[in-house]
């Protein structure tokens, strides 16, 4: 199998019916890119920029941003690199910003909620990304968007710290797609308004099932609520796929589901179009793709959203996909 793998490096995932998929590895630091090269990724779908800001006692500058964002995207040498605005809070603490504690962290003050609040540490790291843009193929996705508003002044914000850059006589590219991570049940039952103002979406399951289990994903005693494969979560990842193709913008996943070989099939059937999981998984998700039918797999998963549960559903894709 370690050999079957090892040929695949240098080739593109294509389904065996000849459809293109991206398979897209996620990093948390420039460090980990050895991987990424070695295992043949199609680019990066999650950048998590929170390890520039932890085990550290202030923010770090504008300037040390740019430098990590400009050498993966050179790095990556034109491949796609999604890189995710701060996204802290929940498990992930900065002592040094200060906040208060919380009874529900990941019910809280996190991610663009905090970015929102503190603009200058937010303009920060978009004025370093937007600089890094002019190295490669960046795209910038913000994370935990709950509402449109979120969204719109995120934007904003982004909009602003671009013209400033350009009146200033910096090079930002023209090109750059602005996402967002699908995690929240609410962005993803109202997909439909979200695609008409992004360039795409990243559907990030390790929090999506967490808020539509109400179940901790770091909670040993109810992990046994933490169901990728629930049907009403396969509903959620078809709404957010069928929305965003309404509008022609692509759809990406960079919760662990996009890696995990039973969820492989049921989401090529679903439409996915860019499967983004750690470096290692990547072969052997390109190997599985290259023996499955998009075609074929379409109906399959239409028919499994009808199962009645997680292990109905996970038995229906042992039973034909294994
Ligand atoms: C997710 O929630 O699926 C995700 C990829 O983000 P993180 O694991 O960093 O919360
Ligand atoms: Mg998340």
């Amino acid at each position: 199998q370690k050999a079957e793998w090892a040929k695949l490096v240098n080739e593109q995932t294509v389904t065996k019916d000849g459809v293109h998929v991206e398979l897209a590895a996620n990093i948390g630091t420039p460090q980990d890119l050895d991987g990424v090269l070695a295992n043949g990724a199609e680019g990066i779908g999650l950048y998590r920029t929170e390890f520039l800001y932890m085990g550290r006692t202030e923010l770090p500058s504008e300037e040390e941003q740019f430098e990590a964002y400009k050498e993966v995207v050179e790095r990556m040498e034109g491949k796609p690199v999604v890189i995710r605005t701060l996204d802290i809070g929940g498990d992930k603490e900065l002592p040094y910003l200060d906040l208060p504690e919380e009874m529900n962290p990941f019910l809280g003050f996190r991610a663009i909620r905090l970015c929102l609040e503190k603009q200058d540490m937010f303009r920060d790291q978009l004025r370093a990304l937007l600089r890094a843009s002019a190295y490669g193929n960046l795209k910038i996705m913000f994370p935990m968007i709950a509402t449109i508003e979120e969204l719109r002044e995120a934007k904003e914000i982004l909009a602003d710290e671009k013209e400033k850059l350009k009146a200033d006589g910096v090079t930002v590219s023209e090109e750059l797609e602005v996402g967002i991570m699908v995690e929240i049940p609410s962005t993803a039952v109202a997909a439909p308004q979200f695609a008409k103002e992004v360039d795409f979406f990243s559907i990030g399951t390790n929090d999506l099932i967490q808020y539509t289990m109400a179940a901790d994903r770091m909670n040993e005693r109810v992990s046994y609520l933490y169901q990728p494969y629930h049907p009403a979560v396969l509903r959620l990842i078809d709404m957010v796929i069928k929305a965003a193709h309404a509008e022609n913008k692509w759809v990406g996943m960079c919760g662990e589901m996009a890696g995990d070989e039973i969820a492989i099939p049921l989401l090529l059937g679903l439409g996915l179009d860019e499967f983004s999981m750690s470096a290692t998984s990547v072969l052997p998700a390109r190997s599985q793709l290259s023996k499955l039918s998009k075609e074929e797999l379409s109906t399959f998963a239409q028919n499994a959203l009808l199962e009645s549960t997680s292990e109905a559903v996970e038995t229906l894709v042992k039973k034909h996909y294994q």
